[in-house]
């Protein structure tokens, strides 16, 4: 098997880098050989990741150990932080080390649409598109590749708030063809998903206007219609010298 990485030195099994990396990230404790279970020695790991990668596998089984754990208190997410912030049951809660909240319940981090909310009445605000955007938000903090730079600001679609915004009309026609009532979208997550589109900066605009337009398409691949993806690498390669990416 080709592997740019190597093998690991106890059991000798070979990963690519991009393949270890997303495998010890996916784990919650006792990172093991996919192969053979054994553990992987700590070093082998660190000289397979970026240094943002082996942050967040550090971060992820503390906060995992502590979440099973009789101890209580609760961690900052804020990658390197990983400060002390408060007891399991505060909620919302500010970091005095970094100065950004997480949520010490749901876990959710530097979203102050949290702030002075239960969790609950976070996460099913009344209005249909304040909960799109929470939950967007946290989907695009989630899905971003520790490769990539970080995510430098994440903006909401304010042409949504005007009741004549062409795409707000075509977003409701959408549901209604689907027979699916807007204030139950989000309950249901079979019945949505969120997806990357990347395009060229002059585009933005427009599309969170008007919508996608079937007449400025480009570059159809794999046939018509407009195209989604899952892996924020691979849409942001659609941007070109652009630095912004739509969430939908
Ligand atoms: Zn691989
Ligand atoms: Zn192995
Ligand atoms: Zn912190
Ligand atoms: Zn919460």
């Amino acid at each position: 098997m080709f592997s740019d990485y190597g093998n690991l030195t106890v059991c000798g099994h070979g990963y690519c880098r991009a393949c270890l990396t997303s495998w010890t990230l996916s784990q919650k404790s006792d990172i093991v050989c996919k192969k053979c279970r054994q553990l992987i020695p700590i070093n082998d790991i660190f000289k397979a990741s970026n240094e943002q990668s082996f942050s967040q596998m550090k971060q992820n089984l503390v906060t995992n150990y502590l979440s099973t754990s009789d101890l209580d208190f609760s961690l900052c997410k804020t990658l390197d932080c990983c400060s002390i912030i408060g007891k399991k049951k505060d909620g919302y809660c500010k970091c005095r080390v970094c100065g950004y909240s997480t949520c010490t319940l749901c876990g959710v981090y530097n979203n102050d649409l949290h702030n002075n909310k239960t969790c609950e009445e976070f996460k099913k605000p009344k209005d249909i598109f304040k909960a799109l955007i929470v939950a967007s938000t946290q989907w695009a903090k989630e899905n971003w590749a520790p490769e990539m730079s970080p995510i430098s600001f994440i903006d909401e679609n304010i042409s949504l708030t005007d009741q004549s915004c062409p795409s707000l009309v075509k977003f409701y026609k959408g549901l209604k063809v689907l027979g699916i009532n807007p204030d139950e979208l989000l309950n249901d997550n079979q019945k949505y998903f969120f997806a990357w589109h990347g395009t060229v900066e002059q585009a933005i605009s427009p599309i969170c206007w008007d919508g996608f337009d079937p007449s400025r398409r480009s570059g159809q691949v794999h046939g018509p219609g407009e195209y989604f993806g899952w892996t924020a690498a691979v849409s942001h390669g659609y941007c070109r010298t652009g630095r912004n990416m739509l969430v939908n």
